[in-house]
């Protein structure tokens, strides 16, 4: 069974994310910029079941701007066989990456599809359920536990109130939770064999996939700064000052 990994290119978890100054977007000039975190734990799961024997060949695939191909050698090097890059804007919307993926899932024909669950950039969590939604097929979403069982999948997913555990059968959508498993990091003879994988360059065009955007971003703002705290005397003070200052009780 083939498996097909989304792998977005975001701005580096760890690095402290600036609004423009125009306020229509953040700036990612001279950034340091990674694979979203939710997709590195797409590819190591897809790795580890294919090192269990329940997977054949892993495709990462990512759609973006040139430099995406280094977020795809990354897959490459934690384990992936071949690699995709669709050339977009970075902005692309999450229906146009399903479009995409979509049509990519036409030509490889893989048995599961992974995703993150979200991408940190812009936090939609979006792209997985319209993918499945595109393609007619089953979804597990937010995913902290696959197992595998004769030819369906047993995924248990995080909820508000617990785990809820469901069966898919194949080909099925799945989006992977933070539990799920802990990424490994790419030794440097498998960085170095990851160069010589293949990686396959498309355009939108070559997949007849129309990715106009439809969303305007109005604004983009910081969230308003914290003002300093006051220590209070005592109890009747705290009281008082709710009452009377912030006028919440
Ligand atoms: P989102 O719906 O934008 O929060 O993204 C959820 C997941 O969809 C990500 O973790 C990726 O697995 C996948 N995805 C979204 N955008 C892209 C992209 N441009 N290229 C590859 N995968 C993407």
């Amino acid at each position: 069974m083939k498996i097909l990994v989304a792998v977005k290119r975001v701005i580096d978890a760890n690095v402290k994310v600036r609004v423009k100054a125009d306020q229509t977007g953040v700036e990612t000039a001279n950034v340091k910029m990674a694979m979203n975190p939710f997709c590195e734990i797409a590819v190591e799961e897809a790795v580890r079941l294919k090192e269990a024997g329940n997977a054949g060949e892993i495709v990462a695939v990512s759609v973006g701007p040139a430099a995406c191909s280094e977020t795809v050698r990354t897959a490459l090097a934690m384990g992936a066989d071949r690699g995709i890059v669709v050339e977009a804007p970075a902005e692309t919307e999450p229906l146009a990456v399903a479009k995409i993926l979509k049509a990519i899932a036409a030509r490889e024909a893989p048995g599961l599809i992974m995703l993150g669950k979200q991408a940190i950039d812009n936090d939609c969590n979006q792209t997985g359920q319209m993918l499945a939604a595109l393609l007619g097929w089953g979804q597990g979403t937010f995913a902290s536990k696959l197992v595998f069982e004769g030819n369906k999948l047993r995924v248990t997913r995080e909820v508000d109130g617990g785990l809820e555990t469901l069966f898919l059968k194949l080909p099925a959508v799945v989006t992977t939770d933070l539990r799920l498993n802990t990424p490994r990091y790419a030794s440097l003879p498998n960085i170095m064999k990851a160069k010589k994988k293949p990686i396959e360059n498309l355009t939108s065009g070559d997949l007849g996939v129309d990715i106009a955007p439809r969303l305007e971003i109005l604004k983009v703002a910081e969230p308003p700064k914290r003002s300093a705290g006051v220590r209070v005397a005592n109890v009747a003070d705290l009281v008082s000052r709710l009452r009377n200052e912030a006028k919440v009780i």
